[in-house]
């Protein structure tokens, strides 16, 4: 086996052991025993994405809809029961191609979006496995998601819509302590009884798991740093 096969085998054992570690340290009970892990694979290789998929691991998130096409189908064809998510923006002209590409999309983030997802061919809408909605928790200017004064009305919209929202995904503001913005998170989906909570990166993943998280989104902390 070569070094950074094992290494990223080791990261990954790693991580399932400190999810199970603050799952349990947070008092997580049956049926919320335990946060789903998402391996976050923007800028990774095919070869790396497959010492995951050797090792049984098969839910992945990506970025980009053109990076995502240019590795995955060829990894699906290989093992057609993997499970893929967008977890970055995506523009309205790309919807089609990524509902055909995603089982998930987690960033449903405002309402001309929503509207384009509602013109769909139901059939294909419904190839969707998951949908979360992304909240601008931290009421950046900068970052996609609803605002947070808009949530409310958005999430009811989707909720009645027939699409099948599963919950809310958030980005919390860096350089803050994370805890306070997973809490409102979870605080919102309560609200509205949505089950899901996709809240949780490498930095921050402990906080999110003792907030409630559903799943956690992990890249750097398996793969390394990434070169920009
Ligand atoms: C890149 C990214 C992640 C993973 O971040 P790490 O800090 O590398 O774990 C998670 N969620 C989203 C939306 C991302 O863009």
């Amino acid at each position: 086996m070569n070094k950074d096969k094992a290494i990223i085998l080791e990261h990954y054992q790693q991580i399932k052991e400190n999810i199970a570690r603050f799952s349990k340290d947070y008092g997580r009970t049956p049926p919320d025993l335990m946060p789903d892990l998402m391996v976050v694979t923007k800028t990774i290789d095919a070869e790396s994405i497959r010492v995951l998929l050797e090792a049984g691991h098969r839910l992945f998130g990506e970025n980009r809809v053109q990076e995502a096409m240019e590795k995955y189908p060829a990894l699906r064809n290989d093992y057609p029961d993997l499970e893929l998510h967008l977890i970055g923006p995506l523009q309205s002209n790309k919807l089609n191609q990524a509902i055909t590409l995603f089982d998930g999309i987690q960033t449903l983030d405002r309402a001309s979006l929503f509207d384009k997802m509602m013109a769909l061919d139901p059939s294909k809408a419904k190839a969707l496995k998951s949908l979360y909605i992304q909240v601008n928790i931290g009421c950046e200017d900068q970052k996609a998601g609803i605002a947070l004064d808009e949530a409310d009305d958005f999430i009811e919209q989707v909720k009645q819509s027939g699409l099948p929202l599963s919950g809310l995904m958030c980005i919390p503001p860096q350089g803050f302590a994370a805890a306070p913005y997973f809490a409102l998170l979870q605080q919102i989906a309560r609200k509205h009884q949505l089950p899901c909570l996709s809240m949780g990166m490498s930095g921050d993943y402990e906080f999110a798991i003792a907030q409630g998280a559903t799943l956690i989104r992990i890249g750097s902390a398996l793969f390394g740093a990434r070169t920009p």
